[in-house]
C-alpha cells in the first residue's frame, strides 16, 4: 500500500484548472520530487492535499484512508505536514515559541499534549536552528526563517513531509546544508515530497521526479530520465519565455 495515493486531482479557480486529473503515488521511505515552471500547479497539489483547498474532482488517500474531505487539523494529526512555500512565524513570539506553538492542545494543527523544553530543543536541532531558539524570527537570515518553517511542521511529528520549494532564495551553502537535513530526515523514517520550480534543484536529492506543466503531469521517472526528457526541456524553456 501507498503512503499517499492522489487520483485524478482537479482543482479548478473559476474558469482556470490550475491541476488537471493529476495522479502521484507516494511509497513509504521514498523522497518524491515536484517539478514545473511557476503556476503549473504544485503548490495546488500541496493545498489540496493538506485540505487548505477543497478539491474539484479526484481523491486523496494516506495510510489507506480517505482523507480529501478531512478538515487540515485532521490531515495534520494523522501524520501529513507541508512546509509552505512562504513563510509566516509570528514575529512577536520566540523561535521557541512558534515552534512549541505547533505542538499545544486544540491548536489548529495539532492534538498533542505540548512540547517540552528538551523536545523543542531537539525539533530545532534537527534543522540545526537550536543556537536561535531564543531568537525573534525577524532578526533571523532567510535561511534560518525557512528552517524554522521546518521545525514547525517537524513539531507536528509527520510520517510524510511536503516541502514547497525549500531551497528558494538559499545560497548553494545554504542548500547543500539542507539538502543533507532532508537526507538525514529520510534515515531517521520520514517520507517526502518536495517541490522546486527549477529543474536542477533537486535532482540529486530525490528517488524520482514528477512534472508538472500547466496543470497536467508530463513526465515522471528518474533523475536522470527526466533531465534528458524533451517534452520537459520544452516546458521549461516556454515558461521563461
Ligand atoms: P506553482 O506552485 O506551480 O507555481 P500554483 O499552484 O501556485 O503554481 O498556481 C497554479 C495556478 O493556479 C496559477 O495560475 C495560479 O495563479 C492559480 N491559483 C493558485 N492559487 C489560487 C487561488 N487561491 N485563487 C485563484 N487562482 C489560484
Ligand atoms: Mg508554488
Amino acid at each position: 500500500m501507498s503512503l499517499l495515493e492522489v487520483d485524478g486531482l482537479t482543482k479548478q479557480f473559476g474558469g482556470l484548472v490550475a491541476v488537471d486529473d493529476f495522479s502521484l503515488e507516494v511509497e513509504p521511505g521514498e523522497i518524491v520530487g515536484l517539478i514545473g515552471p511557476n503556476g503549473s500547479g504544485k503548490s495546488t497539489v500541496f493545498n489540496c492535499i493538506m485540505s487548505i483547498y477543497d478539491v474539484t474532482d479526484g481523491s486523496i488517500r494516506f495510510n489507506g484512508g480517505d482523507i480529501t474531505d478531512d478538515a487540515t487539523h485532521e490531515v495534520v494529526n494523522k501524520g501529513l505536514s507541508r512546509v509552505s512555500q512562504e513563510s509566516n512565524p509570528i514575529d512577536s513570539m520566540s523561535v521557541a515559541g512558534n515552534i512549541k506553538l505547533f505542538t499545544l492542545p486544540n491548536s489548529i494543527v495539532s492534538l498533542r499534549g505540548g512540547a517540552s523544553e528538551r523536545e523543542i530543543y531537539d525539533y530545532a536541532a534537527r534543522i540545526g536552528i537550536e543556537d536561535d531558539l531564543q531568537e525573534m524570527p525577524d532578526e533571523l537570515p532567510h535561511a534560518d526563517v525557512r528552517r524554522l518553517e521546518i521545525a514547525k511542521a517537524l513539531a507536528t511529528e509527520p510520517e510524510l513531509l511536503l516541502l514547497d520549494e525549500p531551497f528558494a532564495g538559499m545560497n548553494q551553502a545554504e542548500i547543500t546544508e539542507l539538502a543533507a537535513q532532508i537526507e538525514r530526515f529520510r534515515e531517521e523514517g520520514m517520507t517526502m515530497v518536495v517541490v522546486d520550480h527549477n529543474m536542477g534543484g533537486l535532482m540529486d536529492l530525490v528517488d524520482r521526479v514528477v512534472v508538472l506543466n500547466n496543470g497536467t503531469k508530463i513526465a515522471a521517472g528518474s533523475p536522470e530520465e527526466i533531465a534528458e526528457n524533451e517534452a520537459v526541456q520544452k516546458a521549461y524553456l516556454a515558461g521563461e519565455g
